[in-house]
Parts: structure tokens; sequence; C-alpha cells
């Protein structure tokens, strides 16, 4: 039964994370940020914060930057499943190393080509203040992201902001809230390309396949906790993923920045962490077979293993078909949206502030214990909605005329409300960390 822990789990994540973007409710999490944390007066009521450089924040905070990432990196050694440790060379120190920006984000093991951009996207359908005076310089995606191949980012709207300027603090939140999918976590594995992947001691790159520009960054913005142990004992590189140390790390940044006069960076660290929470209210990003058993998977590597791939290369279909499907279905979902004027469901949902009471307070295992959890819970019937209107889709659709007009977009109800609840939680849990965050 040994190479049962290389056959159908890697195939299957190697195809799903071949997928070029996650779904749009997660793919642009600053749209989303918006509209939650307008519900939270501690950010809505926050006064303006004036943008900083990192490069003053970290020189001005430095000895306490030291000591603080030296307690995070000894917290994580302890506590985090599959965690590889720090190799010493990259420690922060108190002195020397020109390049302090380099030297930090190192010490952090993010990529150290990310662009940093000083910038936020603007609220949805709002304007910054000052744009009528053409104050802001528009950004291009070439700017902000690390990617060669940009064009998933078109429509996508950056601008410029300078040291000194005073922002809204909901501005900085949400948009930073969309930061580690600029590159992030891009490359970090030996087996990619680079010399970080090279330094850092990830290892190589336990799923995914390493040759996909974005799918490197899959191991830190998934997280399989909740599978049964079988499954960790047959595929032992699914504990390998780190969503909850990133989270760790960058909920701590928020705190020390706050507590240190540096609400800029509070806030922008805050939105770093809660993109990885928010990411886990994901099924597809908690549960590697959204739709799959313990049994089912078994079964179908047995056979695949006894000669029989059928099943598992209908397993791979499915999950891709589901997952694309699912994009798009929301992406409509959106577009009619707007046309309405933009009253939804969809949109209500992220507003939603009658479940956060339901959780308990904002803590280091909040991410595996409550928002993994929740979302692995729904997965198999998040998944069966899919299908069920993926079946219905195929289905002629009834008695409008056959002219040039595009046909509306046709809801299944199953998957709306698998949709609003999933949106619902991912507003619950952006609400609840930044509410922990921001306590004094
Ligand atoms: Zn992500």
């Amino acid at each position: 039964m040994k190479r049962l822990s290389l056959s159908l789990p890697t195939c299957l994540l190697a195809c799903l994370l071949a997928l070029p973007q996650s779904l749009w409710a997660w793919s642009n999490h600053t749209l989303g940020s918006y509209i939650a944390l307008q519900q939270l007066p501690a950010v809505a009521q926050a006064p303006e914060v004036e943008v900083e450089p990192l490069e003053s924040f970290v020189s001005q905070q430095r000895a306490g930057l030291v000591q603080l990432l030296d307690e995070q990196e000894a917290y994580a050694r302890e506590h985090f499943r599959q965690y590889p440790p720090r190799p010493d060379d990259l420690r922060l120190t108190e002195e020397g190393r020109d390049d302090l920006r380099k030297a930090f984000l190192m010490a952090l093991r993010l990529n150290p080509e990310i662009k940093l951009a000083t910038a936020v996207q603007p609220p949805p359908g709002g304007e910054l203040p000052g744009d009528e005076l053409q104050k802001h310089v528009a950004l291009q995606p070439a700017d902000v992201l690390v990617f060669r191949n940009l064009s998933g980012w078109n429509q996508w709207r950056f601008v410029q902001l300078q040291a000194g300027e005073k922002i809204a603090a909901l501005d900085v939140l949400a948009s930073a809230a969309d930061e580690p999918d600029f590159g992030h976590d891009i490359n970090l594995f030996s087996d990619n390309p680079g010399e970080a992947g090279q330094r850092y001691g990830f290892g190589p790159q336990p799923f995914g396949d390493p040759r996909y520009e974005f799918s490197s960054q899959a191991p830190f913005h998934m997280g399989f906790y909740h599978e049964d142990a079988i499954i960790f004992t047959g595929a032992p590189y699914l504990e390998r993923n780190w969503p909850e140390w990133r989270a760790y790390q960058f909920y701590g940044l928020a705190r020390f920045a706050f507590e240190k006069g540096h609400p800029y960076w509070g806030y922008r660290f805050l939105g770093w962490a809660m993109h990885y929470i928010q990411d886990m209210t994901q099924p597809y990003h908690s549960t590697p077979l959204p739709g799959e058993t313990t049994a089912s998977m078994l079964w179908t590597a047995g056979k695949s293993m006894a000669g029989f791939d059928a099943d598992k290369q209908a397993a791979i279909q499915r999950v891709a078909d589901r997952h694309t499907g699912v994009e798009r279905y929301e992406v409509d979902w959106l577009r009619e949206t707007l046309r309405q004027g933009g009253q939804s469901p969809l949109l209500a949902a992220y507003a939603d502030v009658s479940t956060d009471g339901s959780y308990p307070p904002y803590s280091t295992e909040y991410l595996r214990e409550v928002v993994a959890s929740e979302s692995h819970a729904h997965a198999a019937a998040f998944d069966a909605a899919i299908g069920h209107w993926l079946e219905n889709e195929k289905a002629p659709a009834g008695d409008f005329s056959a002219g040039n007009s595009p046909e509306p977009f046709r809801h299944d109800e199953a998957l709306d409300e698998q949709i609003v609840q999933l949106i619902r939680h991912f507003g619950a849990h952006s609400r609840n960390i930044a509410k922990a965050a921001l306590q004094p």
C-alpha cells in the first residue's frame, strides 16, 4: 500500500492547482473586505492614518522587531504542524545589512521580489478624496504584482499614495487584504526558480505543479487540517501547508505596529493576516477533494494502483469542472448585481453581522479550529450544489425568444444558498480578526 501515498492526491492536486485563479469571491479580497468592514465601527470610524514607507517603520522599530520575530520563530517551531525551522542566517539582526527591506522580507521568508507598492484599490464605485484633482496616479498591474502574465488583472484599479499622505484606515485594510495574492508566497520552494527557495528551508513544493507561476503560493493559501488520519498517513505532504503560520506572523506584526504608533503598517499587516483567514473560508482551500469521502478517495486510489485509472481521471475532471464552473457562476451573479444597481443577497452576505458573535474570540488557533473546520464541513454540500447546478444548466433555458439578447443569469437556489453562507463566513471572520487586532 505504500505507493498510495503518491498516487491519487498528487495527481488531483496538481490538476486542481494548475487552475489560473481561485474563485471570484475570493480572488479579489478587497471588494468583499470593504463591504464586510464597513460594518465594523472600529475600522469604519477609525482616524485616518499617515502613509509610511516600510523602510521607515522597520528602521524606527528595528530592535523591537528583532525581538518579535525571534519570539515568533520560537513559537512557530513549537506549535505549527510540519513547520520547517527558519535557517538562522535569515534572522533579522539589530546591526548590519544595508538593505533593511530585503532583510526584513527574508526574515519573514516572504518573496523578496514583491513590489509592496504604496497603493490602494479604491472602494467599489468610489473615488478617493482628491481624485477629482487628479492627485493620485494610477499604477499598472506590473507596478503592483510580480507575475509575468498579468492578463487577469487588467480591469483592476490601483492608485499610488505618497508618503505622509492621510488615508482612511478602511482603504488601507481592505486593499491590503488582497496583497498576499500579489506575490508574497511565490517561488519559496527549493524546486522553484530564484534564489529565495534555495535559502528558505521549505524544501520542494509539496503540491501543485511547480512549473505554473501561480501555483507555488498554494501551500501557504490552502490548509488541509481536517482530513482523516489515514489520508495524512498515506499522503503526508498534505500536511505541509502553512496558512495558520502566515496569519500568525502578520497578526503579530499588526499588533506590534499599532502598539508602537505605526497605524498605517498596523492596518496593512492586519489586511495580510486577514487574507489567509478569508482564503480558508473557501472549501476548495480547506479540503483537498471536496465531495470525496475518505473511503472514496482510498477506493479510487486503490483502483488506480491496480491499473484501473478511469475513476481517478473522472475525479480529476469533476473537481476541475466544478471549481471553474462555480467561478463563472459567481462572476455572472456579480454582473447581474451590478446591472441591478448593486443590491443582491451576495453583497448583503458580506455585510451580514448576525453570526459574528457566535464564534469564539480570535486566537492563533482560529484559522484552523474555527475557519478551516467550518469550511471543511461545508465542502461536500458546496460541491454537491455545484454539481446540481451544472446538471440543470445543460437543460434548455425555457421559453424566451431565441434572439440576440444574452441569456439571463439562471440562479440555482441551492447553490445561491451555499455561496451566501460561505460569504457570510468570509465577512464574519474578517470582522472578528479586525476586532481582536484593534482591541487596546
Ligand atoms: Zn490567497
